[in-house]
């Protein structure tokens, strides 16, 4: 990957940058990739050398990293911290580096520390349970130790007072532990074949010169369009629809409108590294443009 440093950041950062901090070892697969939409993970393998990110969109991830520094600092004696977990599964070598791991006689408690925004926090996400439960599929796999209890510890780098004393539902601090449900093994158990399924087949379309499997609108984080009735003059929407057509059909006789919100694609926009690349992503942009 090609690192620029468009707006002059010290070059201790860029150091640290440069500097990776894990090798995957010999692993085919780290959960972070599994997780990953195939598309992003086989896009992002083929053309890795070419890829441009400037250092400035890679502060956040570098305090995630930095936070580990907080963690072998502070830890107990029962505390095992950033250690990579290899297991095979289905042939496939899988490794995740598990920040935190206390080990208890009844059972070992998993957590993943995120810097991340104070909206992460109030609307909880997916993806946060499909990677610990992973994670506590891997433990469980290779120590043969059952897992209790999975959190995240969120570092919230917008957190604001003000907002914690007049908003309701805001964290009332900083820092904040959100349990995450520990789903049954056998849950676990299909949810990573089911993932690997997904890559093994994106493997192979890639390596026979195939069409990868196109990223869902999940992946992409899509917000679809939407038509709104508004009345003239007005703030706030009347009614939201999925179509125009639903939309007139909701239109008052005088003094409203229909007002177009305009879909997005927000991860392909804005969050992923391949969007160049990507044919799908393109494909969208043009038709975009023609409309
Ligand atoms: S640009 Fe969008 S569609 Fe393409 S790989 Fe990235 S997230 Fe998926």
């Amino acid at each position: 990957m090609k690192l620029t440093n468009n707006h002059n950041l010290p070059q201790t950062f860029i150091n640290v940058l440069e500097r990776p901090t894990y090798s995957k070892g010999k692993s085919n697969i780290t959960a972070t990739e599994l997780l990953n939409s195939p598309r992003i993970v086989q896009l992002k393998r083929k053309h890795w050398d070419d890829i441009e990110q400037d250092a400035s969109e890679m502060v956040w991830s570098l305090f995630g990293t930095a936070v580990h520094g907080v963690l072998e600092h502070g830890k107990d004696e029962n505390h095992i911290v950033e250690e990579r977990i290899h297991a095979k599964v289905n042939n496939w070598n899988i490794s995740g580096a598990i920040d935190l791991q206390e080990i208890n006689e009844d059972g070992i408690i998993i957590s993943d520390y995120k810097v991340t925004s104070d909206w992460a926090v109030m609307n909880e996400k997916d993806d946060w349970h499909n990677q610990l439960n992973l994670y506590a599929y891997l433990v469980e796999l290779v120590k043969k130790q059952p897992v209790k209890k999975l959190q995240i510890v969120a570092i919230i780098r917008n957190w604001s007072s003000r907002d914690a004393k007049t908003r309701d539902g805001y964290p009332q601090a900083p820092i904040v532990v959100i349990d995450i449900p520990v789903w049954p093994f056998e849950k676990r158990e299909s949810y990573v074949h089911e993932r690997i399924a997904l890559h093994e087949e994106a493997f192979f379309d890639a390596e026979t010169g195939g069409a990868v499997k196109e990223c869902t609108a999940e992946e992409m984080w899509e917000k679809p369009e939407k038509f709104a009735v508004k009345k003239e003059g007005g703030v706030r929407a009347k009614s939201v629809h999925d179509t125009r057509d639903e939309a007139v059909a909701a239109l008052p006789p005088k003094g409203y409108f229909i007002e177009h919100r305009v879909g997005e694609r927000t991860r392909c926009a804005s969050f992923c590294q391949v969007n160049q690349f990507c044919s799908q992503y393109q494909t969208y942009l043009s038709t975009k443009e023609t409309v």
